[in-house]
C-alpha cells in the first residue's frame, strides 16, 4: 500500500530522491511508516522525483539512500532490527557520509550504545548515538510538547509517546529540545544510569530526542513528521544540499499544534 521499490531496484533516474524506510516489518508502531510518506510528498509537490526503498529483514541495508526514516517498536522487535542493522551496516556507511536520519523512540534506542529492555536484558545497539537507555520507573504515555534547540526549527515540535525507556545522553549528544509538556526522554529508575544522566547534556533538566552528526532522534509518534512539516523540511533540505524549500501550507497541521499547545498550557 505505500507503493515502494525494494534495494535491489534501480534508481529510475540520476535526480530520483531515494528515502530508505528502514525495516518497516518490525519498526513502525502508531504509524511510523508514514513519516516516509511525509517526505515523498513533501518532496513530489516541490517537483522532485522521489520513492520509498523499503529495506525489510530480508535485505541487505543499502549505503546508497538519500536519507532514511526508522521508526519504533516493541522490545523483541528492536532486538531483531539491532541485530539486522549490525550485520549488514549500510545505514551506518550512509551516516559515516553524512546522509540525513530521523530515528523514533525504539529506533533512537538502537541508534544508541546500548539499551535495557523490560524485562532487565541488555541489548547491544549500533553505537550510532552517545546514548544508553533503560527502563523508567513507569510508562509514559500521551502527548509530548517541546520547544525545540536546533538551528533551522522555530515552532513547537509535538507528537504522541508510548515508551518505558529512559535516555541518558552522553557528552557527544545534544538534545532535539526542552520538554513543554509530556515526559520526552524521562528518567531512569536505574541508579548507574543516574550517575551518567547526572553529568550528561541537558542533566537536571527535562529534554526530548538526540541530535548527533546527520541523526535526528525523538520519541514523537503521530507520526512525527507530519505533525511537524519544519521538521520535514529540514531533513530534505540537508538531504537536498539546499537553504530552503518553497513553502507547502496546510491548515489542519497548524490547527493541529495550536490545540496541543493550548492543552499544554491548561
Ligand atoms: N520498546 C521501547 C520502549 O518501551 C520503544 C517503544 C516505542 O517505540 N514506542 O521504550
Amino acid at each position: 500500500p505505500l507503493d515502494t521499490v525494494s534495494p535491489a531496484s534501480q534508481r529510475p533516474t540520476e535526480s530520483t530522491v531515494r528515502i530508505g524506510l528502514v525495516l518497516p516489518d518490525v519498526m513502525g508502531t502508531y504509524g511510523d511508516d508514514g513519516n516516509s510518506l511525509i517526505l515523498r510528498q513533501r518532496l513530489r509537490w516541490r517537483g522532485y522525483d522521489a520513492e520509498i526503498v523499503r529495506i525489510t529483514l530480508d535485505d541487505e541495508v543499502p549505503d546508497s539512500c538519500d536519507l532514511y526514516t526508522v521508526g519504533g517498536g516493541e522490545d523483541s522487535a528492536q532486538k531483531l532490527a539491532s541485530r539486522h542493522l549490525t550485520g549488514s551496516p549500510g545505514l551506518q556507511r550512509a551516516v559515516e557520509r553524512g546522509a540525513p536520519v530521523l530515528a523514533i523512540c525504539a529506533g533512537m534506542q538502537v541508534f544508541g550504545e546500548w539499551f535495557v529492555v523490560s524485562d532487565g536484558s541488555r541489548a547491544p545497539g549500533l553505537g550510532l548515538l552517545d546514548i544508553t537507555t533503560s527502563p523508567q520507573a513507569s510508562r509514559s504515555i500521551g502527548e509530548l510538547v517541546v520547544d525545540p534547540q536546533l538551528d533551522g526549527l522555530s515552532q513547537p515540535l509535538t507528537g504522541f509517546e508510548n515508551h518505558m525507556g529512559a535516555t541518558v545522553l552522553g557528552s557527544s549528544a545534544a538534545p532535539l529540545g526542552r520538554v513543554v509538556s509530556g515526559t520526552g526522554n524521562g528518567a531512569p529508575a536505574d541508579s548507574t544510569d543516574v550517575d551518567r544522566a547526572a553529568s550528561g547534556p541537558g542533566a537536571g533538566q527535562r529534554v526530548e530526542g538526540v541530535v548527533q552528526g546527520s541523526i535526528i532522534a525523538t520519541y514523537m509518534h503521530g507520526p512525527a513528521l507530519a505533525r511537524n512539516p519544519e521538521l520535514a523540511d529540514l531533513l530534505l533540505c540537508r538531504a537536498l544540499d539546499v537553504d530552503s524549500l518553497p513553502s507547502v501550507d496546510i491548515t489542519a497541521v497548524e490547527q493541529l499544534r495550536r490545540e496541543r499547545m493550548a492543552a499544554a498550557r491548561r
